[in-house]
């Protein structure tokens, strides 16, 4: 199988803009990009080159130290990277030399952090991040009361932001949210010489009071519904082509694809396209998928294979159907979202599978 027929193509110019529109709704903050799992799939180098270089993000956000590093060989002094997942006793010197920002989420990555600056008798920047209820990342409460109680640690740390990660941001009437931020709220007053951080991408939708001094965007740059109950007003990015590899003319009361999980009800043309579920495209679109050619929406039929899925291209005008015919699997009609809702997932974790593929990448507007 030829996988290098399909190509992921990424407007480099619609995820500027994307940053543009969020940079526009947060005015009185600063919107820092989540580029952790490579940009979502999608390209952590030339995304973060273009958003530091272009948009001048300062500050941006990945997982681990080795993302970290990685960035910062791409982009050099002058950027600000945070560390979601905190410093780990064998990293410290690597936070040190490529000056990366330790985001502490308990007490021991507190005492690790504050014992290393000791050491190396420098005042390092880090960000503190308390659970207000998510009971995954962050400083229980026990522990925040604990930290407060240690005026001398916390001259030590300089944590240059206080943040917090919402649990229901895209529900934007559950009342959690509202416990979080008043929760947020009343640690933030133990803090009054750090900035504050609390919005994902979604949240920034709940308004103003969820702003703050920074908020952390990664999903809704690159062009999922921040605020799923509107329609979508970011850009779609991304767009996945695969060529038409065979035809078939088949008489009604044939079975097409494994299982004979769909009859032909009529005399129909099937297309077969080089792309499967090992390349991101779930199984879970047998017989329910939509791609498109040339304007024309095209049923899925059949099941999704590993390296293949068969369309019924029946009612697509037959000038358009022949051989290498390109075939749109993601646009801005077949989107992330679009395919996320169909397979019973979100749009993140449909477009950071797309990142594993072996789909031919094509950056547009790449200045
Ligand atoms: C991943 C992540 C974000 C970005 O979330 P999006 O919904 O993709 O905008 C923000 N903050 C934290 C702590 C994260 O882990």
């Amino acid at each position: 199988m030829n996988h290098s027929q399909s190509y992921l193509e990424i407007d480099i110019s619609k995820i500027r803009d994307n940053y543009k529109i969020l940079s526009s709704i947060c005015k009185t903050s600063e919107v820092a990009c989540v580029i952790k799992a490579n940009a979502y799939g999608l390209g952590a180098d030339k995304i973060s080159n273009a958003l530091f270089h272009q948009e001048k993000c300062q500050n941006f956000f990945v997982a681990s130290v080795n993302e970290a590093i990685d960035l910062r060989k791409n982009l050099g002094l002058g950027a600000n990277i945070f560390v979601l997942n905190g410093v780990f006793r064998d990293e410290v010197d690597e936070f040190a030399r490529h000056n990366l920002t330790p985001i502490l989420n308990h007490l021991g990555q507190i005492e690790l952090w504050t014992e290393f600056t000791k050491k190396i008798e420098k005042r390092l920047p880090s960000i503190l991040h308390i659970d207000t209820g998510m009971s995954r990342l962050g400083m229980p409460g026990i522990e925040v009361d604990k930290l407060i109680s240690k005026s001398e640690l916390l001259d030590i740390l300089s944590l240059e932001y206080v943040m917090s990660h919402l649990s229901s941001s895209e529900e934007v009437e559950n009342q959690y949210n509202l416990e979080q931020l008043r929760k947020f709220k009343h640690y933030l007053k133990y803090f009054p010489k750090s900035k504050a951080s609390l919005s994902n991408s979604s949240s920034i939708f709940l308004g103003k009071d969820y702003h703050f001094d920074l908020v952390r965007t990664g999903a809704a740059l690159y062009g999922i519904n921040p605020n799923v109950s509107k329609p979508n007003i970011m850009h779609n990015v991304v767009k996945l082509t695969t060529p038409i590899i065979q035809l078939q003319k088949l008489s009604s009361s044939n079975f097409i694809g494994y299982n004979m999980t769909f009859t032909t009800k009529r005399n129909t043309i099937v297309a077969t396209l080089p792309i499967g579920y090992s390349d991101g495209y779930s199984r879970i679109l047998s017989n329910c998928g939509e791609v498109f050619i040339d304007g024309h929406i095209v049923p899925v039929v059949g099941r999704v294979s590993m390296d293949l899925i068969t369309i019924d291209v029946t009612d697509v005008p037959s000038e358009k159907i022949f051989l290498g015919q390109k075939v749109e699997i993601i646009n801005d009609y077949c989107t992330i979202d679009k395919i996320a809702s169909i397979v019973g997932t979100i749009g993140q974790e449909a477009l950071t599978i797309l990142g594993g593929s072996r789909y031919n990448r094509i950056y547009k507007n790449n200045a």
